[in-house]
């Protein structure tokens, strides 16, 4: 199959494609054609693409004649438009929320393939791009606070006196939660955390952290697929109540938490930012999504009139661009290599991650969820 890759938007600094997965996919037959300064966002020359077996063309043309074609975000509807039916397109494609992308892709008969739809099932997890992506976001995120506070994160004995460990807070324990966990513990943080799945408690206290406990009455847990389930109003308010004085005695919180297919969960409000010391620092993870916080701005930082800055982290910071790329140029391989067999996709009905995964085919979303949404929005 002909192989591309869109070039991301200038914000985004990470690449579908780097040099080793072209490598990888050259190996498995395939042919990858890329847009002439595809790697610039990285530094990556054109020729370190071509020495691993692209081939790098005119950006206008690039993507013609492709069939497959791979993206970090999703693309802009006129983007694919130029695309013929059939046409994969790859990557993260926002389902629940880039919903002109999503009818676009139906509508010119391209196979949307949406990585978020992954089974998070031990066998996918190499082809886990939600996975590998929250790992680095968990760690950016402790390290972004770690710049932003105005204290340092381990205890410290000087002859001075001692300084006491920050108290970093971390509301969700996903991939991301689990990561930035770890990463504050190896600064020397000392590290409390929650979430609404009560199995993750024992994952928290093996990484040394304290699990902390509230009751938020009537259900809570996951679901099948082991994503939380969404708590009812009700529930969040008594989890805003009973988590401020957390949150007042904490000096960096991170929040992780996610509802599959919904907007992010609102954890803080105005009054429990006001609660925190001056130069505390908050990062929240789902600011795209709608965050989990008051006043969070999605790639922006906000200083709250009590000296509070509120962290809206997105995109992933460039300081793990590199990295992130690898691993989601790898994720995006490894799907190539599992779905793709002697020149064509494994029908969806054999194969139990091309079912998941493929968002829209022949003119149609696949997803049920998604069409009700996209129904609900024409
Ligand atoms: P996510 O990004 O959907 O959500 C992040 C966290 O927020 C979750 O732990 C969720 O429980 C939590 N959350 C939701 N509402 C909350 C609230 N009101 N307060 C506090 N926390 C709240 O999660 P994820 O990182 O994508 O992980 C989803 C699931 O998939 C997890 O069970 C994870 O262990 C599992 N997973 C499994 C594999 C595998 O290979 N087996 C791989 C990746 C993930």
């Amino acid at each position: 199959m002909v192989v591309t890759a869109l070039s991301s938007p200038p914000e985004e600094r990470r690449l579908a494609l780097v040099p080793s997965a072209v490598e990888r996919l050259v190996k498995l037959g395939h042919e990858v054609r890329l847009p002439a300064g595809y790697g610039a966002p990285l530094h990556l020359a054109d020729e370190a693409f071509a020495a691993a077996g692209a081939r790098m063309l005119a950006p206008e043309g690039a993507a013609d004649g492709a069939e497959i074609v791979l993206v970090v975000t999703p693309p802009e509807p006129e983007a694919v438009r130029g695309l013929a039916a059939g046409t994969f397109v790859v990557g993260f494609l926002d389902p629940f929320f880039s919903l002109p992308t999503v009818r676009a892709l139906a509508e010119g008969g391209l196979r949307g393939m949406c990585v978020e739809l992954m089974p998070r099932s031990t066998y996918a997890q190499k082809m886990d791009a939600l996975s590998s992506q929250a790992s680095l976001a968990g760690y950016a995120a402790v390290v972004l606070a770690a710049q932003r506070i105005d204290k340092v994160l381990p205890m410290m004995s000087t002859p001075a006196g001692t300084i006491a460990p920050a108290r970093v807070f971390v509301l969700g324990v996903g991939v991301a939660g689990l990561q930035a966990i770890a990463t504050a513990k190896r600064l020397g943080a000392r590290v409390d955390a929650y979430d609404t799945r009560p199995v993750v408690a024992e994952q928290v206290r093996s990484l040394g952290a304290r699990f902390v406990e509230f009751d938020l009455g009537g259900e809570q847990g996951q679901t099948e697929e082991g994503y939380a389930q969404a708590l009812t109003e009700e529930q969040l308010a008594r989890q805003r109540t009973q988590m401020a004085k957390v949150v007042s005695q904490s000096d960096v919180v991170i929040t992780t938490a996610q509802v599959f297919g919904r907007p992010a969960p609102r954890l803080l409000d105005a009054a429990a930012i006001a609660g925190m010391k001056p130069g505390s620092v908050v990062v929240d993870l789902a600011a795209v999504s709608g965050g989990n916080v008051e006043g969070t701005v999605a790639g922006e930082e906000v200083v709250t009139d009590g000296g509070v800055r509120i962290l809206g982290l997105h995109p992933l910071p460039a300081s793990v661009a590199r990295d992130a790329s690898l691993m989601y140029a790898a994720n995006l391989t490894f799907l190539i290599e599992h779905a793709w067999k002697d020149g064509a996709m494994r029908p969806a009905a054999e194969d139990g991650i091309v079912d998941a995964v493929l968002l829209t085919d022949d003119g149609a979303v696949r997803h049920e969820a998604v069409r009700a949404r996209l129904e609900a929005s024409a």
